[in-house]
């Protein structure tokens, strides 16, 4: 059965739901989005994703659509409408629809609104527990990853390399080679004397819910944390590195183009935060994971 989606005040079959032709997030990649994972029915650190929406939103000046409240009443219907028990909740945001024109149109003109969702949340504890391979590839992005736009086409034939590569994801490389993050997830590492290393939340990444969560897990798990740019030749050669995302959860790499990590097998480190993780998206309250 085809799903319902949300598009511009309506709910309708996916394929019947269309977007203007002028809409500039499909002329300009005008638009932002969040993908939010549903586990059990419920959203995960929904709070958080709105939050980062609402920034992407001011960034970029685009008006907000209308309240959390009224953009969550729409979510949760279309969560339960399509009977998404595991999957993914995908929210879009453009700048509305004008004849094209590169300023921006009008306060007038409204923003466009569409949201959609997916069966199937997170890869297979399969995948996870045997690690991933991924791949490296030049950062081509523009100067502002830290607003979550739908301008994804760098992120997307960087993606499409791991994909030929049969790697699961591709490391982002600066031409100095540090690691911002990959396409879809943020890179983490873990040193010889086991402290956790990260990009900070600079202009060069995607500030990522599951990135923040992670380092509340770890941190309670009395982890050491350095939010700092770390570079390939320092992936290379740690003891651990992983991959945080929203459809990753928390995912080991245990071979960067053709070097294995450490001995090839994924990290304890790793595979204990994915477990606190795990723990926690299954800790979800329906009296509050609405809440934002
Ligand atoms: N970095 C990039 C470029 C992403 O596209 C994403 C998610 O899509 C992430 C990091 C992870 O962010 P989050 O944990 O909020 O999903």
């Amino acid at each position: 059965m085809s799903h319902i989606a949300y598009v511009n005040g309506r709910y309708l079959p996916q394929g019947a739901a269309h977007i203007h032709i002028e809409d500039r997030g499909y002329q300009f990649a005008d638009g932002v989005y969040e993908v939010i994972c549903i586990w059990n029915g419920l959203p995960v650190d929904y709070a958080p994703h709105m939050v980062r929406l609402s920034r992407s939103l001011r960034e970029l000046s685009v008006r907000t659509p209308a309240t959390n409240g009224a953009l969550t009443v729409i979510a949760k219907e279309l969560v339960q409408r399509n009977r998404i028990t595991k999957g993914t909740l995908y929210m879009q945001v453009n700048r509305g629809v004008a004849p094209r024109a590169h300023p921006f149109p009008k306060e007038t003109v409204p923003p466009s609104v569409i949201m959609t969702v997916k069966h199937g949340a997170g890869p297979s504890e399969a995948i996870a527990e045997q690690g991933v391979k991924v791949i490296t590839a030049p950062d081509q992005r523009w100067g502002r990853c830290d607003i979550k736009t739908v301008g994804l086409l760098p992120n997307v034939l960087a993606k499409q390399k791991a994909t030929e590569a049969k790697a699961f994801e591709a490391l982002l490389l600066t031409p100095d080679n540090t690691v911002t993050e990959a396409s879809a997830s943020n890179a983490w590492m873990v040193t010889k004397d086991q402290t956790l290393v990260t990009h900070p939340t600079t202009q060069a990444i995607l500030g990522g819910v599951t990135r923040a969560t992670v380092i509340k897990l770890a941190r309670e798990a009395g982890y050491q944390i350095e939010e700092r740019p770390f570079t390939l030749d320092e992936a290379r050669a740690a003891k651990e590195v992983f991959l945080t995302g929203t459809t990753t959860f928390v995912m080991p790499v245990v071979l960067i183009d053709e070097t294995p990590v450490a001995n090839g097998a994924p990290g304890t480190v790793a595979l204990e935060l994915r477990r606190l993780y795990r723990t926690f998206i299954d800790s979800l309250r329906a009296d509050t994971a609405w809440n934002v």
